[in-house]
């Protein structure tokens, strides 16, 4: 689950235990922010204890939105290389395994030069002498406005650019890849649209968004909505829960909080019924009971 950090960073390891989460996201600030107050050592301490001793898994930060490494602007450019510089280092101290970045927006140039930028600038912040393993893991985007990252090819050779294989990584967002027009929420789509995303980077699939869309498919539109109601439905989440190629990779949901941890608690029951099941069972009542609890919330 993608947790809050209000009361400092370490809050988000008791809370995501408290979810029973073995994985949790956080930002390391307002992801409206370009930065956020320092992080003392006594907190990263809180941190790296509590990760151990409550028995959390993978914890992924996810850079800020503000964060644009294709952009052409000067001051913009300066911007994003010291936010994403100091999101890097951070992920390092605390310890995680991976930093998601949304690769940026190719506006004003072509698609190839942008390319070009976002690769000289994630070079220069992972070449940051670090002493952690963190990974920069790009997140495949909704394919709105110019947003890069929407299809393979892009992906891929968004990964050639970067180099340091072994210090990146690809975050597959499930609201995005249908919004971008991939149809994962029947077997053929499925099949299909995950060969074609697996052979992107050179590690594979390392974490996942579970989210599902607001929008129909090919909308461009990054609107999540709750697993199971949207326009992906339920089979996806039980199909993905069951693939053995993403057993032990950490699993996100980024799904919409209007009413404290309700909904959060919803949707992880959610994919727990659907973990249950040996065939998908989209009428079993237990899983249409959480479902409608979930479009009310809506
Ligand atoms: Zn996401
Ligand atoms: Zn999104």
């Amino acid at each position: 689950m993608h947790v809050s950090i209000q009361g400092g960073v370490s809050t988000a390891i008791t809370r995501g235990a408290a979810l029973n989460c073995h994985a949790i996201q956080i930002f390391s600030h307002s992801s409206r922010t370009w930065a956020g107050p320092e992080i003392p050592d006594a907190e990263v301490v809180r941190f790296k204890t509590l990760h151990r001793t409550l028995g959390m898994g993978p914890i992924l930060v996810h850079a800020s939105y503000l964060i644009n490494a294709a952009t052409c602007d000067p001051d913009k450019r300066k911007k994003s290389r010291k936010a994403l510089q100091e999101d890097w280092i951070l992920s390092n101290r605390l310890g995680v395994s991976g930093l998601v970045l949304h690769p940026g927006s190719s506006a004003g140039q072509s698609v190839e030069s942008a390319i070009a930028r976002v690769g000289e600038m994630v070079r220069e912040v992972l070449e940051t002498p670090v002493a952690g393993r963190t990974r920069l893991l790009l997140e495949n985007t909704a394919g709105g406005g110019k947003t890069l990252g929407r299809n393979p090819a892009e992906l891929e050779s968004l990964f050639k650019t970067i180099g340091h294989p072994s210090r990146t990584g690809l975050c597959l967002d499930s609201c995005h890849l249908y919004a971008a027009g991939f149809d994962i929420s029947n077997e053929t789509g499925y099949e299909k649209t995950l060969q074609d995303f697996c052979r992107v980077a050179p590690g594979g699939v390392s974490a996942w968004h579970l989210n599902d869309a607001l929008f129909g498919l090919g909308s461009g539109r990054d609107r999540h909505t709750h697993l199971g109601i949207g326009y992906i439905g339920p089979w996806f989440f039980w199909k993905l829960l069951k693939d053995p190629r993403f057993r032990g990779c950490p699993m996100i949901l980024e799904t919409p909080k209007t009413d404290g941890e309700r909904e959060d608690r919803l949707n992880l029951a959610t994919l727990s019924i659907l973990e249950q099941q040996p065939e998908f069972e989209g009428d079993s009542p237990s899983l249409r009971a959480g479902l409608s609890a979930l479009a009310s919330e809506r």
